[in-house]
């Protein structure tokens, strides 16, 4: 079965140049935004079909995602396995499982997310679910930029697509050195018109 493209990606407009800084607060010269590329319900649906079908074998009984990066995969993910899926938030900082959401102990979960690039948001998840009394049975991702094929070992991780793109701590980062702007892709205004 094949997987997303860089291609596809970047003729939806969602492979961005510049000079941006992550939500671990490393700076990067790309961008994925993930958004804009989940933005058609088809392409959605269809990474969900995809990452549905390499983790079928985990036998999943609910998917879980961190808002908001991870809501439309993890939706879509579960839609495709058929079953419940719940989203992650942070409550002054900290990731937590909130509006009614409850897992029942011993319930196999899987975690997705949009886009790996440090693992913590997703460690973050797992980390929830654990404490709810869940069992995590894989991790699926549409796009891994860790640079590690599996920063969730031994946990099975799947992806759609592995880029790799540098990232810099902001003390070393080059586009700093040469003074151009840096932007938070997640919050980044619109042009305006
Ligand atoms: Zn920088």
């Amino acid at each position: 079965m094949g997987g997303i493209t860089i291609e596809d990606v970047a003729a939806a407009g969602a492979f961005l140049e510049g000079h941006f800084q992550l939500s671990s607060g490393l700076h990067s010269p790309r961008y994925l935004q993930c958004a804009l590329y989940l933005a058609e319900p088809a392409r959605a649906e269809a990474a969900g079909r995809q990452l549905a079908a390499r983790l079928k074998a985990c036998a999943a009984k609910l998917v879980v995602a961190p808002a908001l990066g991870g809501v439309v995969i993890g939706h879509e993910v579960a839609r495709a396995l058929d079953v419940p899926f719940f989203f992650t938030e942070r409550a002054e900082g900290v990731m937590t499982l909130r509006r009614g959401f409850t897992i029942e102990p011993g319930a196999r979960v899987l975690v997705v997310e949009d886009v790996v690039t440090t693992g913590k948001s997703t460690r973050e998840v797992i980390e929830v679910v654990r404490e709810r009394g869940g069992v995590v049975v894989g991790v699926g991702a549409i796009v891994n930029r860790s640079g590690e094929d599996n920063p969730f070992a031994p946990l099975p991780f799947t992806t759609l697509l592995t880029v790799s793109i540098p990232t810099y701590q902001p003390a070393e980062c080059p586009l700093c050195k040469q003074g151009v702007p840096v932007v938070k892709p997640g919050s980044r205004p619109q042009p305006s018109s």
